[in-house]
């Protein structure tokens, strides 16, 4: 008998079938790029060791035109106004959108949907300075294995809305990248941790950057994570430790001016300063801040303490904060399950001390703060690229591909659109199309086309009992709920008798993540034909619609007409049937113009009607009040 063979440690049997995903940690100060490598997650450092890239990109008159990252930082001090940093708080907004835009030190102005950066080499748009740090990235992975890259999830923080989330989507794209899924950068640090596989309950995540302070409150249950709060401040992040800082020093320092009148390049010299003191700080007791500064050098030994004073009003907004996301949520302090710590600017001691007073428990911080968003994503990429075998059971915080309804003549009308992140509910109001009718058959579809028979059935139910009434005036209500699990509860209600019907179904079930990329690719390439498909479709409905109303009048109010009249409206029903019917020659235009003539030869025949109609009205109220 052969023996079973085992592979090596860390030798994937076939490494060709081996995907290259990577997780994209794209930050307002830093940006990093992860991927899972013989099992564990972790960060790809470029060609100098370092793993962290600057999220900024300084454009010049010289070729190549730019500097992105490290370099790029160097000159910031020399060439402010054309050294793009903090980019993402533009990303998807205009300029009036953007908070204390002002202080930025290049010119934002408003461009067509969202704001422009000038620069030496032109007006950029934020997308472009995005895509120029992925680019960067993606080229580091594809270095560093070799290979080209497959995909990846990128983060996003919790609040960004779907302004901003297709914006980065943009980004992606420009620089070639395949963006697997956009994830949420507290679910994201969850992930690292991997809290998914713990216990469920309520966690929160603290993550302080460098420009940003986010706090996120998320629910676990069956292994996804809801988000069931965000809050912070946007504009509250080591940077305003590093003023404080700055600022203490100064007036330690006697002669030197008020930090307003600094010039730029003191300021920026004194904050760099700043920064890699307070930076020190976080593992020393005491540290140096000096600065060759245009009004007389600065230097000041700064303790522990002194660090502690001069920020202390920071670490407090942001334990405020906290107490205020949670009240919003309705939950207090002992509903926390655990506390993970995200963002460079929580290694300092100040704010570990000031989270675990608040929490009463030491948060997680075993994981490097830098990194843990971008390791998260990398294990999300990694199984979405299906390279995480033995583990089918994907994390779903957003829907995949949209879900909707069939109606009349086989079009989907979307009710949750794809990437809407759960859980969530959407409703929208239906009809009945023909007089009386007392059912509905409700048919729910997933994906991206516009005709049913393109998209994956999911599930058919009826809604009966309807009070029988004119066409169109019944009114169905038909709400689509997905919960945390990502299971989706289709009803229907008709508002006016209550009757009601509602069904189960697991929308993502059965769905690789190659057939949902093949089904998207398939929606992005056919949009076209599927207008085209739609047009014609609505204009056979709304035939149909006109036939099956003049019929019915036909058959109540038939004696208003002439024979030669009846003879004339029967022969245009009949050629408008018969062009529905008919596959080969029928275009929605010449539909379109039969339906309007029929429309025309039934005019006087309905203010007859509407006539009759009033008349009995009338005698229907003096019936009434004798
Ligand atoms: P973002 O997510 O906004 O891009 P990061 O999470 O990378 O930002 O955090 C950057 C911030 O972390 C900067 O203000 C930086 O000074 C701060 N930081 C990094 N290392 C330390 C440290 N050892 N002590 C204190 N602050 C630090
Ligand atoms: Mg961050």
């Amino acid at each position: 008998m052969a023996l079973l063979q085992i592979s090596e440690p860390g030798q994937s049997p076939d490494p060709h079938q081996r995907k290259i995903a990577v997780g994209i940690d794209l930050g307002t100060t830093h940006s990093l790029l992860a991927s899972v490598r013989n099992g564990i997650a972790e960060c790809l450092p470029d060609e100098h060791g370092r793993v962290i890239l600057p999220s900024v990109v300084r454009y010049t008159t010289e070729a190549p035109g730019r500097q992105i990252g490290y370099e790029a930082l160097a000159a910031q001090h020399t060439d402010p106004g054309n050294t793009i940093t903090s980019v993402k708080r533009l990303m998807g907004r205009q300029r009036g959108d953007v908070h204390n835009v002002d202080n930025l030190p290049y010119t934002v102005t408003d461009g067509e949907g969202m704001a422009l950066v000038n620069t030496v080499a032109g007006n950029k748009t934020p997308v472009e300075v995005s895509a120029e740090l992925l680019a960067t990235l993606r080229f580091r992975a594809e270095d560093s294995f070799d290979n080209d890259l497959f995909g990846a999830v990128i983060t996003v923080p919790a609040y960004f809305d779907d302004a901003q989330r297709q914006a980065t989507k943009d980004a992606a794209q420009l620089a070639g990248i395949n963006v697997l899924r956009l994830i949420n950068e507290p679910t994201a640090a969850a992930i690292a941790y991997g809290l998914e596989q713990g216990s469920e309950g309520v966690y929160a995540i603290y993550d302080l950057g460098g420009g940003t302070f986010d706090i996120s409150i998320l629910r676990l249950s069956k292994g996804v994570f809801e988000v069931v709060a965000t809050g912070g401040d946007s504009a509250l992040g080591g940077d305003d430790y590093d003023r404080a800082l700055a600022h203490w020093a100064l007036l330690q320092t006697p002669g030197q001016p008020a930090p307003e009148q600094l010039s730029a390049t003191d300021k920026s010299m004194l904050y760099n300063a700043a920064r890699a003191c307070k930076e020190q700080l976080s593992h020393t007791n005491s540290a140096e801040l000096a600065a060759p500064l245009g009004g007389g050098d600065i230097s000041v030994t700064v303790t522990a303490q002194n660090f502690a004073d001069s920020t202390a009003q920071l670490t407090l907004r942001t334990v405020q904060a906290v107490r205020k996301t949670l009240r919003d949520a309705d939950m207090g302090i002992d509903d926390v399950q655990g506390v993970v710590m995200v963002g460079g600017s929580t290694r300092m001691p100040v704010v570990l001390q000031a989270v675990e007073a608040l929490f009463g428990k030491p948060p997680l911080t075993n994981l490097n703060p830098d990194e843990v968003v971008a390791l998260g994503a990398a294990i999300q990429a990694n199984q979405l690229a299906g390279n995480h075998i033995g583990d089918a059971l994907l994390l779903l915080d957003v829907i995949p591909l949209s879900l909707g309804i069939e109606t009349m003549g086989g079009l989907v009308e979307r009710i949750v659109p794809r990437n809407s992140s759960i859980p969530t509910a959407r409703g929208q109001d239906f009809t009945t199309f023909k007089d009386g009718q007392t059912a509905l058959a409700l048919h729910v579809v997933q994906g991206e086309r516009d005709l049913v028979a393109d998209c994956r059935s999911l599930a058919r139910f009826e809604l009966r009992g309807i009070p029988p009434m004119t066409a169109g005036a019944a009114r169905i209500r038909v709400t689509f709920t997905v919960d945390a699990d990502g299971l989706l509860q289709v009803g229907a209600t008709e508002t006016q008798s209550g009757v009601q019907a509602h069904i189960d179904v697991k929308p993502s079930y059965g769905l690789s993540d190659d057939q949902i990329a093949a089904m998207l690719r398939d929606s992005f390439s056919t949009a076209q034909q599927d207008m085209q498909a739609r047009a014609l479709v609505e204009a056979r409905v709304d035939a149909e619609r006109m036939v099956l109303a003049t019929q019915s009048a036909l058959d109540a109010d038939a004696d208003l007409l002439t024979a030669q009249e009846r003879i004339g409206i029967t022969a245009s029903i009949s050629s408008l049937s018969d062009l529905i019917g008919s596959d080969a020659s029928a275009n929605a235009a010449t539909i379109e113009s039969h339906t309007k003539q029929l429309a025309a030869a039934t005019e006087g025949f309905a203010a007859a009607r509407m006539n009759r109609g009033i008349a009995q009205a009338l005698s229907g109220k003096r019936l009434d009040s004798v």
